[in-house]
Order: C-alpha cells, then sequence, then structure tokens
C-alpha cells in the first residue's frame, strides 16, 4: 500500500500536472470544474499520489465517496473478479445475483421496520429523479418541495429541486415545473429551535401548496453542497411526522450523508427518523458508480412494470464493490471511525474558532465544515474559502469549499484516514488559516 505520508517532490501543479491541464484545456469542455490542479495516478487509505510523485494527504474522498479509501483491496478484487465473469447484460434483459444482493442488503441497512424494497441506477441526480417518480406515481400527486440551500442534482428536474444558481442552475432554465422552495433549518442564521423551524416550513407548505398537491417532501438529513448545515434537533422529525400525517412521501436524499459519513449508516438515524424512501449514492460503492432508491414495498411496488430502469442502473461490477465497500463498513466499524474523526477535528480545529472569520465549525462525524463569515461586516467571505483551499491544495492537502455563498471549508476524510495523518492534514488547515489576515 502507497506510504501514508505526505510528501512534495514538485510544486503543485509539478510537470507532469501542468502537461495534463493543457491537454485538458485543449480536450475538454471548458463546463468542467477542477478544485485542486493535479492528475492523480495512484490513491490509497488517506493519501493521493499525482502523476508528479507528490503525496497529498486527501480530506475530500472524491465529494464524500471513496470511504474507504481509493481502490481499496477488497473493493478492487470484488469488482475485478465481477468484471471477469459478466460485465453487463443490463438487468431489465437478464439478472444476475450481484443486483438482487445488493437490493436485498439495501433493504435491511435502510431504516424502517416494515417491508422495504430497492432499485438501482447510475448516479445520486437519477436515484433522486425516480425517487420523485415514485412518489407522484404512488399519490397520484405532482408537486414536490425542497429547501433553502438544497442540492439535488444537475438533471433537469433535480436543478429545479437545487437552490443554488452559480454553478449549478445558471442559463440552464426553464427547470421542471411542480417544484417548490420552503424554508431550511438553519441555526447559526435563523436562531429557531427545532420545532420552530418546522413549524415555519410547515406554514408555508399549507398555505402556499397543500398537502392535497403535494406528492413529496425531499430533504438532505444535513445539506451537502449547502455548506454542511445541521438542521436544529426535532426539525427533520417534525417534518416526517406531518408529512406521514398528510399523505406526503418524505424523501431522504442520503446521496452524500450515506454510509458511515456521519457516524451512523445514515444521518437520519441519529434522530429516529424514518424516511418513506431514501436516495443513496456517493459512498456506496468506494467509486464505482452505482445508486439507488431504496424504501416502502407499497410505494416502490406503485410503479408499473417498466416504469423504472435504464440501460447501465445496477451495473453488476458496481454492485459487486457496492457489496465489497458495505462489508468493509461493517466489518471495520467505519461508524465507530467517523466518530473518532469528529472527536479529533473538533480537538485540532477548536484554535479557529476565535478567529473573528470563523463563524461556526459544524457538521457530524467526519461531515464537518467551517463556515466564513466576518463578524464585522456579516460578508460571507467566499474568496478567502477558495483562497485557504487553493493554499492547502499548494502544501499537500486536499479541502473543499461548498456552501450557497461559497464560504464554507468542509472536509470529507476517507474513514479508513490514519489518525496520524488525519491531525496532520487538518494542522495544515488551522495553519493556513491562522495566516489569514483580514484587510
Ligand atoms: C452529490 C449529490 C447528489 C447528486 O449526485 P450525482 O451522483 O452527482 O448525480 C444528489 N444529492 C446529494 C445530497 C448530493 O450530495
Amino acid at each position: 500500500m502507497l506510504e501514508q505520508k505526505r510528501e512534495l517532490v514538485t510544486g503543485i501543479p509539478g510537470p507532469a500536472s501542468q502537461r495534463l491541464l493543457e491537454r485538458r484545456k485543449d480536450a475538454i469542455s471548458a463546463g468542467v470544474g477542477m478544485a485542486v490542479p493535479v492528475f492523480v495516478a495512484e490513491g490509497a487509505g488517506g493519501i493521493l499520489r499525482d502523476v508528479d510523485g507528490n503525496q497529498l494527504i486527501d480530506l475530500g474522498s472524491g465529494i464524500a465517496v471513496t470511504s474507504v479509501g481509493v481502490s481499496d483491496p477488497d473493493v478492487v478484487a470484488a469488482a475485478s473478479r465481477q468484471a471477469q465473469a459478466v460485465t453487463h447484460t443490463c438487468f431489465m434483459v437478464t439478472g444476475y445475483e450481484p443486483y438482487v444482493a445488493l437490493c436485498e442488503r439495501l433493504n435491511e441497512l435502510v431504516p424502517g421496520d416494515g417491508p422495504k424494497k430497492s432499485v438501482l441506477f447510475n448516479s445520486g441526480a437519477e436515484a433522486v429523479e425516480n425517487a420523485v417518480k415514485i412518489a407522484r406515481v404512488a399519490t397520484g400527486k405532482h408537486q414536490v418541495a425542497a429547501v433553502e440551500h438544497a442540492y439535488h442534482g444537475r438533471t433537469s428536474l433535480t436543478m429545479a429541486l437545487t437552490a443554488k444558481a452559480m454553478p449549478f442552475k445558471r442559463g440552464f432554465g426553464p427547470f421542471t415545473p411542480g417544484v417548490v422552495r420552503v424554508p431550511t433549518s438553519y441555526p447559526l442564521k435563523d436562531e429557531l429551535d427545532g420545532e420552530q423551524a418546522a413549524r415555519r416550513t410547515i406554514t408555508r407548505l399549507e398555505a402556499e401548496i397543500g398537502a392535497e398537491d403535494l406528492a413529496a417532501l425531499i430533504i438532505e438529513p444535513i445539506q451537502g453542497e449547502g455548506g454542511f448545515l445541521v438542521p436544529a434537533a426535532g426539525f427533520l422529525p417534525a417534518l416526517a411526522q406531518w408529512c406521514r400525517n398528510n399523505g406526503v412521501v418524505f424523501i431522504a436524499d442520503e446521496v452524500q450523508t450515506g454510509f458511515c459519513r456521519t457516524g451512523d449508516w445514515f444521518a437520519c438515524e441519529h434522530e429516529a427518523v424514518i424516511p418513506d424512501l431514501m436516495t443513496l449514492a456517493k459512498g456506496i460503492a468506494d467509486g464505482f458508480p452505482v445508486s439507488a432508491v431504496t424504501g416502502r414495498a407499497d410505494l416502490m411496488d406503485s410503479v408499473h412494470v417498466g416504469g423504472m430502469g435504464g440501460t447501465y442502473g445496477g451495473n453488476p461490477v458496481a454492485c459487486a464493490a457496492a457489496l465489497a465497500t458495505i462489508d468493509k463498513m461493517a466489518s471495520d466499524d467505519l461508524n465507530a471511525a467517523a466518530r473518532r474523526i469528529e472527536q479529533v477535528a473538533r480537538e485540532v480545529l477548536a484554535p479557529l474558532l476565535e478567529l473573528h472569520f470563523v463563524a461556526e465549525l459544524r457538521g457530524r462525524g467526519a461531515m464537518l465544515a467551517l463556515e466564513l463569515i466576518d463578524s464585522r461586516t456579516g460578508q460571507h467571505l467566499s474568496d478567502l474559502a477558495r483562497a485557504v483551499a487553493a493554499r492547502c491544495a499548494q502544501l499537500g492537502v486536499v479541502v473543499l469549499t461548498a456552501g450557497t455563498h461559497g464560504n464554507v471549508i468542509r472536509l470529507l476524510p476517507p474513514l479508513v484516514i490514519g489518525e496520524e495523518l488525519l491531525r496532520e492534514g487538518l494542522g495544515v488547515l488551522v495553519e493556513v488559516l491562522m495566516e489569514q489576515e483580514l484587510s
């Protein structure tokens, strides 16, 4: 395995990455962004090694995907075996066992006592699209509510559900109709407790749509791209209860929060919230593209035969990778690992809370963020967040940004990262933030 050590042998980007950046510019649409200007040749555990031989500490996991580490050997072995046996048949043409096994596994893992079923797709956005389709068919209603700061993807329907214009929506409309936006819970800014925030949201739902016309409410239990917004306690349970009382399908989008990221298999479990449908992707398969909708069997079975599917959905290699990934999470207790990461991170990052531009350290498990706001002016410091992330990259640490205003530094380390490496990576972030002088 790659030595678990940060090491810089060239500047960032080095010459080999620079040559690839040139080729990238000539060959690839300018519309694709890039957070860290290096090209990775290898990875393992908490380290990414670039084409120049630089070793970077990974505090991003490819956006909460490689929770078991890039190219985990057991996942690679399972995927290789499956690739040698069957690469594809299309599950709508002939079946294969890994699809069935993964759905059985998800039905067991996802909270809820009643019978559950699953269906597999390729991406998070595709799972969200299909969860909405299921809710519409099951209820015979068509409106869908999403909250402020939401992120659900980049397809037409999921752009409509997503709140942030730049870069996700600008110029790409008109969007799918039938989507309404309602307030969320953002304790740092709204200063409402969970019950008050839920009442505000429910009042809006009742006044501006009405449960009679509302098929579903979709929400991320901790909002990801929106800036790792942890709702006040009681907010999610109250919304779930209102949905249950009013025949509205409660969809938990756990694409980013799922699979041990927050110290539970799913972030909903923290408050014992049981969604009707859950959307899953990112951490599910160590980077192999597969996603899922899992939920109440009666809803899942309300769709006519042939109504769900796709050429590649639930690809056998990706399913085998997912099963191996989930096995690893269970056998190595990565929920405990996520909680341990939170402890270490809160300890190392604590001094930052003294800085007048660090408004909050928030999140849960290995999903933590710092929101940068100038306490004197109230300004959202997006340039600072970007500069800090860029400086960290130069020093060999990958950190990502997020937030509707782009002023949030987010941490999503692989759950298998060693404690020493984690402390070192976080230490670099602390140093970089301490260096920032605000004019
Ligand atoms: C990333 C994400 C999506 C979209 O997933 P893709 O695989 O990029 O389509 C949807 N919902 C949430 C909460 C996400 O974080």
